[in-house]
């Protein structure tokens, strides 16, 4: 195996690697052995922890370690781990080098070519940063994905005679995606796209934290850090647990004090109705885009971790009045399918009969200006150019004129977004045209825009009188950055030391006891503390069997505490 592209699903919760070997899109475990690597940093004087060790770290260490950062990307958010600060796209680069890592050694081969998959709903700024977070991992990015698409290929590979209009719903920790896609003669075109990159699982967990913090009755900030992350993490193992049970149990020790809460799946489901209110907006807007009815859809299919909450299960089978799908599991399909892309793009023999469409998710356009009967001038207004939904790669053109006769300059303001005026959507960014010197005339100009395969855009004007063209900035930076910001960031990265893969298993398990020490009182505590004393003479001892039979003991003992506290 000399070339293989893989497949990965930057997630905000969990990240998975896949690629298509031997005709199938198969997922590659990490070296803890599991498909799911969660995506949490941790690190300390400039060492690196990636995956689960880290999230175990997020309770014992939370001010050296950093979840859900997806939510981050494309904004100049700095998170701070101990004394360095870092940017959501270098703490996404940590993720997709450790996924690379993990490729790289059970593929026996060096990886360099990755298509990495985005929710469709992501802005321009934040395509841009998971290009960085890419190029600072030192892979070459073949293509960004949209997350549903790549789902859509997954389920679709598999049956690709069928006829099929379908519906994804993608929920996973920080975003929601809704997307309905046609399969027709192994075209797969997809139709419609919406979401909202601020709704997901974690803020089922944020319902579920409130409730145990009124029912504990002790105001929320004077906590602490570590207690409100204990919270956090219990909120989120209820959470998981009322997906099969109707009750769950929260046991916290808070100041010498123990408190027992009951949660019930009843009033969980009660106060997540607003959120459940919410996710009916994308969906709303998809099925008003495409004109389709709600019966007119073949298959509905779930996606993300967050769909296994029933609630979300019975909102989306009432509103279509049919049983959504999950035979895929639900954190699988967006990897699978990253990894199907990848191999389409390398032209994989297995997948000549496959071609796949996307959209654009937003409307993009100028700001403009207009003249009302009453004399009035209204600035600030939008002007969508390629609309939302247009098939990509898409390129559209429209005429504008300056304002008046002599005006030197433009400036050109480009934003995403469906309100009518522009400080409701995102801008993009902004530059300025100059028109000609001598004119005495308005001019008139064309704005060009461009969306390409990853969904990312590029803008040209150009002048009617002389032909003079300019393009926006940031099309200038292939990757994202300049070569020189590359550099300069590569080598801050390069000081940080990654642990060897051997390593990891060590200290995920040293991290986890950590955690269940922190956890656990009195008895149990001090055999968990043996437990430390016991892994770390091992360790010591540098001899591989040994380490390994008392990893193994330690383990099935843990097993038992995690079988109580899964966060
Ligand atoms: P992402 O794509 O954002 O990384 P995932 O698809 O991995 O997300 O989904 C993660 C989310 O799903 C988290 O909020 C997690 O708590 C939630 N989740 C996973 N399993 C369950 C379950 N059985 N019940 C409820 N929520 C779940
Ligand atoms: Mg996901």
């Amino acid at each position: 195996m000399t070339h293989v592209p893989i497949g990965i699903d930057l997630g905000t919760t969990n990240s998975l690697v896949a690629a298509f070997i031997d005709g199938a899109s198969r997922l590659i475990p990490n070296a803890l052995g599991e498909y799911l690597t969660p995506s949490v940093v941790s690190i300390e004087n400039k060492e690196v922890m990636v995956g689960q060790a880290a999230r175990d770290r997020l309770l014992t260490h939370p001010k050296n370690t950093a979840a859900v950062f997806k939510r981050k990307m494309g904004t100049d958010a700095g998170l701070r781990l101990g004394k360095d600060i870092y940017s959501p796209e270098d703490l996404s680069s940590l993720v997709l080098a450790k996924l690379r890592q993990d490729a790289e050694v059970y593929l026996g081969c060096e990886i360099r070519d990755v298509v990495v998959s985005v929710p469709a709903y992501f802005n321009q700024t934040q395509r841009r940063a998971t290009q960085k977070a890419c190029a600072l991992a030192g892979l070459n990015l073949l293509r960004l994905v949209n997350e549903p698409t790549a789902a859509a290929l997954a389920y679709g590979v598999h049956q690709r005679d069928a006829e099929t209009q379908f519906l994804i719903v993608d929920l996973g920790g920080g975003t929601f995606d809704v997307t309905i896609l046609e399969m027709f003669d192994g075209v797969m075109e997809v139709k419609a796209s919406s979401g909202d990159a601020f709704l997901g699982g974690e803020d089922f967990t944020e319902i579920l934290t409130k409730l145990i913090c009124d029912k504990l009755d002790f105001p929320w900030a004077k906590l602490g850090a570590n207690l409100q992350s204990e919270i956090r993490a219990r909120a989120n193992t209820a959470k998981i647990k009322l997906s099969d049970d109707d009750v769950w149990t929260v046991s916290l020790q808070i100041k010498d004090e123990m408190h027992e809460i009951v949660l019930t799946r009843d009033a969980f489901e009660e106060a997540a109705k607003p959120i459940l209110r919410r996710m009916l907006v994308p969906i709303e807007r998809c099925m008003y885009d495409t004109g389709l009815d709600h019966h007119a859809l073949d298959r509905i299919l779930l996606v993300g971790g967050a769909t296994r909450m029933p609630m979300v299960r019975h909102m989306v089978t009432r509103c279509f009045s049919k049983f959504p799908e999950f035979e895929i599991d639900p954190d699988h399909a967006v990897a699978l399918g990253a990894a199907v892309q990848a191999a389409l793009i390398a032209e994989d023999r297995a997948l000549e009969d496959i071609v796949v469409t996307d959209v654009s998710p937003f409307s993009v356009g100028i700001e403009t200006s207009r003249d009302l009967p009453n004399g009035k001038h209204v600035t600030g207004l939008f002007a969508p150019i390629i609309e939302r939904n247009t098939p990509l790669p898409a390129s559209r053109c429209h005429k504008f004129s300056a304002i008046r006769a002599r005006q030197r300059a433009v400036e050109i303001g480009v934003f995403q977004g469906e309100a009518a005026y522009v400080a409701d959507n995102v801008s993009l960014g902004q530059y300025v045209v100059r028109l000609p010197r001598h004119s005495d005339q308005i001019e008139a100009f064309e704005v060009q825009l461009t969306y390409d395969t990853s969904g990312l855009l590029e803008v040209e004007t150009t002048v009617d009188s002389n032909g003079a063209k300019s393009n926006l900035v940031i099309e200038a930076l292939a990757e994202g950055y300049s070569r020189q910001e590359l550099e300069l960031r590569l080598d801050k990265m390069k000081g940080l030391k990654v642990h060897p893969r051997e390593n990891e298993i060590n200290q995920a398990l040293i991290a986890r006891l950590k955690r269940v020490y922190e956890m656990t009182l009195g008895h149990n505590r001090a055999e968990i503390g043996d437990m430390i004393v016991r892994f770390d003479v091992a360790l010591d001892g540098r001899d591989p069997r040994e380490i390994e039979r008392v990893r193994g003991e330690l383990e099935d003992f843990l097993d038992e505490f995690d079988d109580l506290y899964v966060s």
